[in-house]
C-alpha cells in the first residue's frame, strides 16, 4: 500500500529534527511545520519546511490536504519546566490548546496515524522514583499537565474517530546526531547535559546542582537519560506499528535506569578532560527527586531496540555538538 506524507510539527526543533532525519533516511515523504519560535531553519536540513503555527487551522488544513498527509508526528511545544511554572497559561495555550486545534484539522483531513510527543513529566513524583505506563499520572508542574491534557484529548478523539495514535512519554533526552549535522541549539539552555557541556567548553562559568537533599543515593536528582537517536528511532518504530494495524497505545521511552546529577557531571568531566566549577544550589521549582522509566513495554510492543545506552557516549555526542556550535553558531 502506498503511504501518504508525514507532517512533523516542530521538526526544526531538537527532537523533531532528529526524527525527520531518520524518516527521510527510510525514504519517507516528510514535511516540517514549525513557527521557528524555538526551532532553527538549519535543523530542517533539506526536508521541506513550512513556517507556520500548529494552532493556525487554515494553514494546517491547507498543508494536510495539499501534501496528502496521512500521518502527523507532533513535537511542536514549549518544554521548559521552570518556565511553565512561571507562565502556566503560555503552556496550556501553546501545548494543550494548539494540540486540540491540530487534532481538529487531522480529523477533518482524515489523518490516519498520530504520534504524540509526551513526557515523563505526566507522572510527577512516582513512588520509588520509577514510573511504568500504569503508574498513576500526577504532574507537579504545568508542563506535565499540559502534556497530560493533550494525551487525554488524543485518547478521547481516537475513541470517537478512526485516528490511531502512539503517545510516547519521553524521559530525559540528550546527545546529538552521530553524523554531526544537528543537535540541541536552544539558547539559554536549561537541560543538565547541555548546560554541563557548555560549562566544560567555557561557555558558562559554572554548573549548578539544583538540590542535594533529595531522597536519592547521593542526594541529587536522578533521571533516565536517553540518546536522542534512540528516541528518534522509537518514532520510526511507532510508525511501523501503526501501519501494521497496532492499537492506540501510550509508552514510556527510557532505558530503565537512572543517573544522578553528580554522576552526569562526573561523566562530563571524564569525557571532556575538564574540571567543572560546580555550585550547590537549592532545589528547582517543579523538579521531582527521581524519575526513571519502567521501559519493558515499548520493547515488547514496538520492538524498539536502543543502541546507544551509554552515559559517556551520550555525553560525548553532546560535547561534540557543543564544540561544533562554538565553531559555527546557529
Ligand atoms: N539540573 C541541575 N542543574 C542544571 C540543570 C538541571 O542540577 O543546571 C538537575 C535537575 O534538577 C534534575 C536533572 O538535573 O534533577 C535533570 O534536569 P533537566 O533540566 O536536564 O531535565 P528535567 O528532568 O527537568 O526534564
Amino acid at each position: 500500500m502506498k503511504h501518504g506524507s508525514i507532517l512533523v510539527t516542530g521538526g526544526a526543533g531538537y527532537i523533531g529534527s532528529h526524527v525527520a532525519l531518520q524518516l527521510r533516511a527510510r525514504g519517507e515523504r516528510v514535511l516540517i511545520l514549525d513557527d521557528l519560535s524555538r526551532g532553527f531553519r538549519q535543523a530542517a536540513l533539506d526536508t521541506p519546511l513550512i513556517v507556520g503555527a500548529v494552532a493556525d487551522r487554515e494553514r494546517v488544513r491547507g498543508v494536510l490536504h495539499e501534501h496528502g498527509v496521512d500521518t502527523v508526528m507532533h513535537f511542536a511545544a514549549h518544554t521548559i519546566v521552570p518556565e511553565s511554572v512561571r507562565e502556566p497559561l503560555k503552556y496550556y495555550r501553546n501545548n494543550t490548546c494548539a494540540t486540540g486545534a491540530l487534532l481538529e484539522c487531522c480529523l477533518e483531513a482524515q489523518v490516519r496515524h498520530f504520534v504524540f510527543s509526551s513526557s515523563a513529566a505526566v507522572y510527577g513524583v512516582p513512588a520509588e522514583g520509577f514510573a511504568a505506563e500504569s503508574t498513576p499520572t500526577a504532574p507537579i508542574n504545568p508542563y506535565g499537565t499540559s502534556k497530560l491534557m493533550s494525551e487525554w484529548m488524543l485518547a478521547d478523539v481516537a475513541r470517537a474517530a478512526s485516528l490511531r495514535y502512539v503517545a510516547l512519554r519521553y524521559f530525559n533526552v540528550a546527545g546529538s546526531d552521530t553524523g554531526g549535522r544537528i543537535g540541541q541549539a536552544t539558547p539559554n539552555a536549561t537541560l543538565l547535559i547541555k548546560v554541563a557541556c557548555e560549562a566544560a567548553l567555557g561557555k558558562r562559568a559554572h554548573v549548578a546542582i539544583f538540590g542535594t537533599d533529595y531522597p536519592t543515593p547521593d542526594g541529587t536528582g536522578v533521571r533516565d537519560y536517553i540518546h536522542v537517536e534512540d528516541l528518534a528511532a522509537a518514532h520510526v518504530d511507532a510508525l511501523s506499528y501503526l501501519r501494521g494495524g497496532g492499537a492506540c497505545i501510550t509508552l514510556n521511552v527510557g532505558y530503565g535506569h537512572g543517573y544522578s546529577v553528580r554522576q552526569v557531571l562526573e561523566s562530563v568531566e571524564r569525557v571532556s578532560g575538564k574540571r567543572l566549577a560546580v555550585r550547590e544550589e537549592p532545589r528547582r521549582a517543579g523538579d521531582p527527586g527521581a524519575l526513571v522509566a519502567r521501559a519493558d513495554r515499548i520493547r515488547a510492543e514496538l520492538l524498539w531496540r536502543p543502541r546507544l545506552d551509554d552515559l559517556d557516549g551520550i555525553v560525548r555526542s553532546a560535547l561534540a555538538w557543543e564544540e561544533r556550535l562554538l565553531r559555527d553558531p546557529w
